[in-house]
Protein backbone atom coordinates (compact mmCIF):
# COMPACT_ATOMS: atom_id res chain seq x y z
CA UNK A 1 0.00 0.00 0.00
CA UNK A 2 2.54 2.60 0.99
CA UNK A 3 4.44 2.48 -1.98
CA UNK A 4 1.15 3.42 -4.29
CA UNK A 5 1.47 6.36 -2.20
CA UNK A 6 5.01 7.73 -3.47
CA UNK A 7 4.85 10.34 -6.26
CA UNK A 8 6.94 10.09 -9.20
CA UNK A 9 7.57 13.65 -8.99
CA UNK A 10 7.10 16.38 -6.09
CA UNK A 11 6.50 20.65 -7.59
CA UNK A 12 5.88 23.09 -5.21
CA UNK A 13 3.49 24.80 -7.39
CA UNK A 14 2.16 23.68 -11.00
CA UNK A 15 4.17 26.38 -12.87
CA UNK A 16 6.98 24.32 -11.10
CA UNK A 17 6.01 21.23 -13.56
CA UNK A 18 9.04 21.13 -16.20
CA UNK A 19 6.75 21.06 -19.12
CA UNK A 20 9.56 20.87 -21.78
CA UNK A 21 11.15 17.95 -20.48
CA UNK A 22 7.95 15.74 -19.39
CA UNK A 23 6.86 16.34 -22.79
CA UNK A 24 10.16 15.16 -24.45
CA UNK A 25 9.70 11.92 -22.38
CA UNK A 26 6.27 10.94 -24.04
CA UNK A 27 3.76 12.54 -21.41
CA UNK A 28 1.04 13.60 -23.60
CA UNK A 29 -2.56 13.92 -21.20
CA UNK A 30 -2.04 15.74 -18.29
CA UNK A 31 -4.94 15.86 -15.55
CA UNK A 32 -4.71 17.91 -12.88
CA UNK A 33 -6.95 17.97 -9.58
CA UNK A 34 -8.44 21.32 -8.79
CA UNK A 35 -8.92 22.16 -5.42
CA UNK A 36 -5.79 23.73 -3.67
CA UNK A 37 -3.85 22.16 -7.20
CA UNK A 38 -4.67 24.90 -9.52
CA UNK A 39 -6.28 27.06 -7.06
CA UNK A 40 -7.23 27.38 -3.15
CA UNK A 41 -10.48 26.58 -1.73
CA UNK A 42 -10.69 30.29 -1.08
CA UNK A 43 -10.73 31.04 -5.02
CA UNK A 44 -13.11 30.34 -7.63
CA UNK A 45 -11.90 31.38 -10.51
CA UNK A 46 -8.70 31.12 -12.95
CA UNK A 47 -6.32 33.85 -12.63
CA UNK A 48 -4.13 35.37 -15.32
CA UNK A 49 -1.35 33.31 -14.21
CA UNK A 50 -3.13 30.46 -14.50
CA UNK A 51 -4.50 30.82 -17.88
CA UNK A 52 -1.06 31.71 -19.16
CA UNK A 53 0.43 28.25 -17.91
CA UNK A 54 -2.88 26.83 -19.46
CA UNK A 55 -1.89 28.26 -22.87
CA UNK A 56 2.06 27.26 -22.46
CA UNK A 57 0.64 23.71 -22.08
CA UNK A 58 -1.61 23.70 -25.07
CA UNK A 59 1.06 25.29 -27.14
CA UNK A 60 3.42 22.57 -26.30
CA UNK A 61 0.69 19.40 -27.55
CA UNK A 62 -0.30 18.52 -24.26
CA UNK A 63 -3.79 17.74 -23.67
CA UNK A 64 -5.30 18.98 -20.94
CA UNK A 65 -8.38 17.36 -18.50
CA UNK A 66 -9.41 18.60 -15.26
CA UNK A 67 -10.29 15.95 -12.84
CA UNK A 68 -11.74 16.75 -9.47
CA UNK A 69 -13.21 15.00 -6.99
CA UNK A 70 -15.54 18.02 -5.64
CA UNK A 71 -19.15 17.66 -7.19
CA UNK A 72 -19.87 21.27 -6.31
CA UNK A 73 -21.20 23.91 -8.22
CA UNK A 74 -17.53 26.03 -8.30
CA UNK A 75 -15.83 22.84 -10.48
CA UNK A 76 -18.06 23.57 -13.61
CA UNK A 77 -17.72 27.42 -13.27
CA UNK A 78 -14.21 27.23 -13.03
CA UNK A 79 -13.50 24.54 -15.70
CA UNK A 80 -16.04 26.69 -17.80
CA UNK A 81 -14.36 30.04 -17.05
CA UNK A 82 -10.72 28.11 -17.72
CA UNK A 83 -12.62 26.65 -21.03
CA UNK A 84 -11.02 22.89 -20.01
CA UNK A 85 -12.66 19.85 -20.15
CA UNK A 86 -13.37 18.45 -16.84
CA UNK A 87 -14.84 15.24 -15.01
CA UNK A 88 -16.48 16.18 -11.54
CA UNK A 89 -17.34 13.52 -8.64
CA UNK A 90 -14.22 11.47 -9.98
CA UNK A 91 -14.00 9.31 -6.93
CA UNK A 92 -9.91 9.11 -6.59
CA UNK A 93 -8.36 7.39 -5.27
CA UNK A 94 -10.82 5.28 -7.09
CA UNK A 95 -10.00 4.39 -11.00
CA UNK A 96 -13.16 5.07 -12.23
CA UNK A 97 -13.46 9.04 -12.77
CA UNK A 98 -9.47 9.06 -14.09
CA UNK A 99 -10.12 6.03 -16.21
CA UNK A 100 -13.69 8.10 -17.67
CA UNK A 101 -11.52 11.13 -17.65
CA UNK A 102 -8.67 9.31 -20.12
CA UNK A 103 -11.44 6.98 -22.25
CA UNK A 104 -14.75 9.13 -22.49
CA UNK A 105 -13.20 12.96 -22.29
CA UNK A 106 -9.77 12.68 -23.96
CA UNK A 107 -9.89 13.31 -27.84
CA UNK A 108 -7.40 10.47 -28.53
CA UNK A 109 -5.97 7.12 -27.08
CA UNK A 110 -3.27 7.44 -24.64
CA UNK A 111 -0.91 4.42 -23.48
CA UNK A 112 -0.55 4.77 -19.58
CA UNK A 113 3.29 5.53 -19.72
CA UNK A 114 2.10 9.21 -21.79
CA UNK A 115 -0.31 10.56 -18.82
CA UNK A 116 0.43 12.27 -16.06
CA UNK A 117 -1.62 13.30 -12.73
CA UNK A 118 -0.85 16.17 -10.92
CA UNK A 119 -2.84 16.28 -7.22
CA UNK A 120 -2.17 17.93 -3.86
CA UNK A 121 -3.03 14.84 -2.09
CA UNK A 122 -1.24 11.50 -1.44
CA UNK A 123 -4.54 9.64 -0.26
CA UNK A 124 -6.89 10.29 -3.57
CA UNK A 125 -4.09 12.43 -6.42
CA UNK A 126 -1.21 9.68 -6.11
CA UNK A 127 -3.03 6.51 -5.35
CA UNK A 128 -5.24 7.20 -7.80
CA UNK A 129 -2.58 7.69 -10.46
CA UNK A 130 -0.97 4.85 -9.38
CA UNK A 131 -3.70 2.63 -9.03
CA UNK A 132 -4.32 3.56 -12.88
CA UNK A 133 -0.80 2.89 -13.50
CA UNK A 134 -0.40 6.77 -14.84
CA UNK A 135 2.30 9.01 -13.79
CA UNK A 136 1.40 10.61 -10.34
CA UNK A 137 2.81 14.23 -9.62
CA UNK A 138 2.45 15.98 -6.11
CA UNK A 139 2.38 19.72 -5.77
CA UNK A 140 2.60 21.20 -2.30
CA UNK A 141 -1.04 22.43 -1.55
CA UNK A 142 -1.60 25.96 -2.89
CA UNK A 143 -3.12 27.27 0.70
CA UNK A 144 -3.26 24.00 3.26
CA UNK A 145 -4.92 26.65 5.26
CA UNK A 146 -8.26 26.48 3.37
CA UNK A 147 -8.14 22.90 3.17
CA UNK A 148 -12.26 21.55 3.31
CA UNK A 149 -13.26 18.81 5.89
CA UNK A 150 -13.34 16.36 4.15
CA UNK A 151 -9.89 17.24 2.84
CA UNK A 152 -8.56 17.73 6.45
CA UNK A 153 -9.77 13.99 6.94
CA UNK A 154 -7.47 12.78 4.42
CA UNK A 155 -4.52 14.90 5.36
CA UNK A 156 -4.81 12.39 8.71
CA UNK A 157 -5.05 9.61 6.93
CA UNK A 158 -2.12 11.11 4.72
CA UNK A 159 -0.43 12.24 7.89
CA UNK A 160 -0.32 8.95 9.40
CA UNK A 161 1.32 7.38 6.31
CA UNK A 162 3.79 9.84 5.74
CA UNK A 163 5.00 9.08 8.89
CA UNK A 164 4.71 5.43 7.76
CA UNK A 165 7.13 6.01 4.58
CA UNK A 166 9.40 8.35 7.29
CA UNK A 167 10.00 5.24 9.15
CA UNK A 168 9.53 2.49 6.49
CA UNK A 169 11.61 4.30 3.38
CA UNK A 170 13.45 6.64 4.83
CA UNK A 171 15.95 7.89 1.71
CA UNK A 172 12.32 8.06 -0.50
CA UNK A 173 10.88 10.05 2.34
CA UNK A 174 14.05 12.38 2.46
CA UNK A 175 14.36 12.48 -1.14
CA UNK A 176 10.46 13.29 -2.08
CA UNK A 177 8.09 13.66 0.88
CA UNK A 178 10.38 15.12 3.67
CA UNK A 179 9.66 18.94 2.26
CA UNK A 180 6.01 18.45 1.42
CA UNK A 181 5.40 16.95 4.81
CA UNK A 182 6.97 19.95 6.72
CA UNK A 183 4.89 22.51 5.33
MG1 LIG B 1 -6.90 18.82 -4.11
Amino acid sequence: MIKKLIPDYVYKTIYDIPLEQLHSDGIRLILTDLDNTLISYAETLPNEKLFEWKKKVLDLGFEFILVSNSRKERVDKFAKAFDIPYQKFSTKPLKRGIKRAIKKIATKKYEKNQILLIGDQLMTDILGAKRCKITAGLIFPVDKSSDIKSTRLNRKMEQFFLNRIKKKMPDVYNLKLKEFDEI
